[in-house]
């Protein structure tokens, strides 16, 4: 798998909890909860499938191996989201972001997914609102863009060094450890 899109979902109905979506797709036979994410209306996301395995969320455009799976609890159809489960949104798209090295134009609702004829992830699911929050947030070409947009009379960046490692591995094992903390790392090679 390599994951370089996220794909938001709705569950279109009303679950108490994640365990409530997980005992239902299980009904259907499937090896597990389809999505890898899921946001519960009091805004806790709770850990769906495992990413070491394919999901089971986004058949349209090969998109449960090359998407991770989000779903908001609910029939955002229907109704809005909670503001919890759209800030828990955005924490956790954008933290994927970054870990995955996603582009914000990858983050895209069911429905816009070439192929996929649905309504997912509901009409109160606001795709251009959630992209344009995830953008404010920093990513790594974000990040980027904005160094590049430096004033030239700005002369070199003062960077937090925390660790330096002879493999990239050592390094990313350190910087995922930040980024649990909370963190924002990235990864340079010099
Ligand atoms: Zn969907």
């Amino acid at each position: 798998m390599k994951w370089e899109y996220i794909i938001i979902h709705h569950t279109g109905a009303e679950e108490q909890d994640t365990e409530q979506v997980r005992r239902y797709h299980r009904s259907l036979g499937w090896r597990d909860i389809g999505y890898n994410y899921v946001i519960e209306k009091s805004g806790l996301v709770a850990p769906g499938r495992s990413l070491a395995i394919p999901g089971a969320h986004c058949l349209a455009g090969g998109m449960n191996t090359r998407g991770i799976g989000i779903a908001l609890i609910g029939n955002l159809e229907e109704h809005r989201p909670t503001p919890e489960q759209v800030d828990a949104l955005v924490g956790l798209a954008g933290g994927l972001m970054l870990e995955y090295q996603v582009a914000v134009e990858n983050v895209l609702g069911h429905r816009e997914v070439p192929g996929a004829a649905t309504v997912c992830p509901g009409r109160y699911l606001l795709m251009d609102d959630t992209r344009g929050n995830l953008q404010a947030h920093p990513s790594p070409t974000a990040l980027q863009n904005q160094n590049n947009a430096l004033p030239k009379t700005i002369s070199g960046l003062w960077i937090v060094q925390v660790g330096a490692f002879s493999t990239r591995e050592r390094a990313e094992q350190y910087a995922q450890k930040l980024r649990e903390q909370g963190i924002e790392a990235l990864v340079m090679k010099r």
